[in-house]
């Protein structure tokens, strides 16, 4: 159903379906602020439902067949899903792809210094982000510290109630004379970027007395050294949990909805299609805010060869049976879509700009400069689309980023439209994308659920 805004149509059932839905999937925010701890979640999640791992089935060479359910993590940081249905060369998957990353800043390799009896934390920021919006706010570390024998320690400060946070500093209004003539781009420098980390010396100390007390908290509370950082990824995200906005509590108000918004209901899509017809994918990928590039992003050939696996371990492999799977096969390539913001209209084409409460988005195609860059969707697979949404009572819409030349954006639908599948780029819309806090309509999170769902069941 186009048109419509999703609230004005649902009855008290589904009003509580989508409140638990929204209410688990903010859990799932507080809990998967990095892409690994998104893997994390998403592994518990797949193996309580009775998916299997793929490296256990490989080791022992079991057989894969129809109704069979496996999963295959990459370097902690993405994950596939795979539910196996009746024929997966003739039929193709029905994919729901996602990415689990979003912008933040990362800290440093050689990240501590101290001045001016300050001591601080070098980043540099990950994906695309206002500098200026980073600065003033709690913000908390998430990752992991590998030691050289291999050891792991996991941080996540700054997120329980008497955690300490830490915070960039901006200069004071009083003395901003100079500063407020820049520009919104260079008003706050990348390498300005670092974070306050304490204040306290330690006594008898007459150089970096500051660091030397941060270098001994950091060895005694959590036995990282200063060289450690040297093998650890660290992020700096908003401090906080996911909140209710809104009177009516009709939004929701979180750290990285982009893209966690997508791929928590595609997740939650796959553990719900029981025993599906056609085989049912989900990707769930690192790296798409830079770029899709590296052994964790959508580029690498990852899923390719966890295929080849998968067909192996089914008795069924050979290059042409996988070419012939992926062509078979249909993709939502599933991202966020800038919301229709009235503040900001004049960057908007109000009849191809996506609305909250209306529902999941279709994006034909991305891109900027004359869709360069895009992935256009065909026609055909836009008619199939609209059939399986109706039949479902999806509410759904269709938009593309903003006006015509006034900027643009990319998502990893590109990438597997080479494999000559069906691919559209699909989503939800987002207020202040790519901000520390972003915006979503619950509504729009629950028809995407149920728009994937339907994908799944029908596609
Ligand atoms: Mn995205
Ligand atoms: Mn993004």
């Amino acid at each position: 159903m186009i048109h419509d805004n999703a609230w004005t149509l649902y009855d008290e059932k589904e009003i509580s379906k989508l409140e638990k839905l929204s209410k688990d999937y903010m859990d799932f925010l507080d809990n998967g602020k990095t892409e690994r701890e998104c893997t994390k979640l998403l592994v518990e999640m797949a193996k309580k439902n009775g998916y299997r791992d793929l490296a256990d089935v490989i080791k022992s060479g079991d057989k894969l067949a129809k109704g069979d359910k496996i999963y295959a993590v990459n370097m902690n940081k993405a994950i596939m899903m795979l539910n196996i249905g009746d024929d997966i060369i003739g039929d193709g998957m029905n994919i729901l792809g996602a990415h689990i990353d979003s912008p933040r800043l990362d800290i440093k390799q050689n990240p501590l210094y101290e001045s001016e009896e300050l001591a601080y934390l070098n980043t540099h920021y990950y994906g695309g982000i206002k500098k200026y919006q980073y600065v003033t706010l709690p913000l908390a570390l998430h990752g992991v510290v590998v030691k050289p024998d291999g050891s792991k320690i996991e941080i996540s400060i700054g997120e329980k109630d008497d955690d300490p946070v830490f915070f960039v500093s901006d200069l004071l209004i009083h003395l901003a004379q100079d500063q407020m003539k820049l520009t919104a781009s260079e008003v706050i420098k990348g390498e300005d970027l670092d974070i306050l980390i304490g204040s306290k010396p330690v006594k008898g100390e007459e150089k970096e007395a500051v660091k030397k007390a941060i270098l001994d908290i950091l060895k005694k509370e959590y036995d990282i050294e200063e060289d450690d950082f040297i093998s650890a990824e660290i992020e700096v995200v908003p401090a906080g949990k996911a909140r209710e906005a809104g009177f009516d509590r009709s939004m929701i108000l979180a750290y990285g909805h982009d893209d966690r918004c997508c791929a928590y209901p595609s997740a939650i899509a796959m553990m719900d299609v029981a025993d599906p017809k056609t085989t049912a994918c989900g990707l769930f990928v690192d790296k798409e805010e830079i770029g899709s590039v590296g052994a964790t992003g959508m580029e690498s050939h990852f899923f390719e060869d966890m295929m080849r696996e998968v067909l192996n371990a089914m008795g069924i492999y050979s290059e042409l049976n996988l070419t012939r799977c992926f062509r078979n096969s249909r993709m939502l390539s599933s991202d966020v879509n800038a919301a229709l913001d009235p503040l900001y209209a004049d960057k908007f084409e109000k009849q191809n700009a996506s609305k909250f409460g209306h529902g999941l988005v279709f994006c034909k195609f991305t891109g900027a400069r004359g869709k360069s860059g895009s992935n256009d969707a065909n026609a055909e697979y836009l008619g199939q689309l609209r059939a399986m949404m109706d039949k479902h009572d999806v509410v759904y819409q269709t938009a593309e980023l903003g006006k015509v030349d006034v900027g643009g954006g990319g998502t990893i639908a590109y990438i597997l439209s080479l494999y000559g599948m069906q691919v559209i780029d699909s989503g939800i819309a987002v207020l202040s994308m790519h901000a520390p806090w972003e915006a979503i309509s619950k509504s729009d999170l629950y028809e995407a659920y149920k728009g994937y769902k339907a994908f799944l069941i029908e596609g």
